[in-house]
């Protein structure tokens, strides 16, 4: 497989990354995840701007044009014939001597790869469990950043627990997942966290809020607490990679009928016939 390294393709064996690269000695960077469907990357622009985002949130310039960048993730794709699958890409501040503070001058680091990745359709149809985890990360959840610490320790808890997902909250109150948004639907409304500083303001959560328009269901950017997600009609997180994934039972307590809800399958549905325009499946 080709890799993208900054402006140029080369082979896995090629990539020569610094010790003191400063996204690998403190996390100093952001990433994206892209979907692609039948060889086409899903919402691109969409991930694309909040990349641009991120970065200028750190003040870590990209050194090329949104279409530019566009451009090469789209022939990374194409060279490696990844026909259903994801594009990870990340940009670090780059090589400098280790001090925390920025350094006088870098070259940013840009590094793409390919992967092929089936849909998780057994999961989307069944469902799956969640796990409550206490949300200990920074305040600004709003930047993908690569210092991704709280989020891994905390799905490796809901994952000792058995549960496919944690369901962060500070205090009471629900924020997201470790590498989702999460939702609850009561009497036909749909409640999820706004996207302030606290949660990453999702592209499959944007989708899901126009899709919900477009259905005429009613959506509540208001957080909820633990106690009301218990109470929830039905429950469901969104991701990238997990698109539109049912959450039927939380800490062993099972959500409504403790099955995908209608409301959850009615978007999930839309979701698909949105993907089947979108990459002309
Ligand atoms: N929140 C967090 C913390 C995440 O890591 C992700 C996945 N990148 C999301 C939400 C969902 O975002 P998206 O729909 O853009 O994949």
């Amino acid at each position: 497989d080709w890799i993208l390294h900054n402006e140029e393709f080369i082979r896995e064996e090629e990539l020569n990354i610094s010790k003191e690269d400063r996204g690998y000695q403190f996390g100093d960077g952001i990433y994206e995840v892209v979907r692609v469907y039948e060889g086409n990357l899903f919402t691109a622009e969409e991930h694309i701007d909040r990349f641009y985002e991120s970065a200028e949130k750190i003040k870590i310039v990209i050194p090329y044009t949104k279409d530019v960048f566009h451009k090469m993730l789209y022939d990374l794709v194409e060279m490696n014939d990844i026909n259903n699958g994801q594009v990870y890409v990340q940009i670090t501040r780059g090589h400098a001597l280790r001090q925390h503070h920025f350094p006088e001058s870098t070259s940013p680091v840009v590094v793409a790869y390919t992967k092929t990745v089936e849909r998780p359709l057994e999961l989307m149809r069944n469902g799956a469990k969640g796990a409550f985890i206490e949300d200990v990360r920074w305040l600004r959840c709003d930047i993908k950043s690569l210092n991704l610490l709280g989020n891994v320790m905390a799905k490796q808890e809901a994952h000792e627990k058995g549960s496919f997902e944690a369901i962060l909250h500070r205090g009471e109150v629900v924020t997201e997942g470790s590498s989702s948004n999460m939702y609850g639907v009561k009497d036909g409304i749909i409640y999820t966290h706004p996207a302030t500083n606290l949660i990453l303001n999702g592209i499959t959560r944007r989708v899901i809020l126009q899709l919900s328009q477009n259905l005429g269901i009613e959506v509540q950017e208001m957080a909820f607490t633990k106690a009301q997600a218990l109470e929830m009609d039905e429950f469901f997180m969104s991701s990238t990679t997990a698109e539109i994934m049912p959450i039927t039972e939380i800490d062993g307590n099972p959500i409504g009928q403790g099955i995908p809800g209608e409301l959850t399958k009615n978007l999930q549905q839309a979701f698909e016939a949105n993907l089947k325009l979108a990459v002309k499946m």
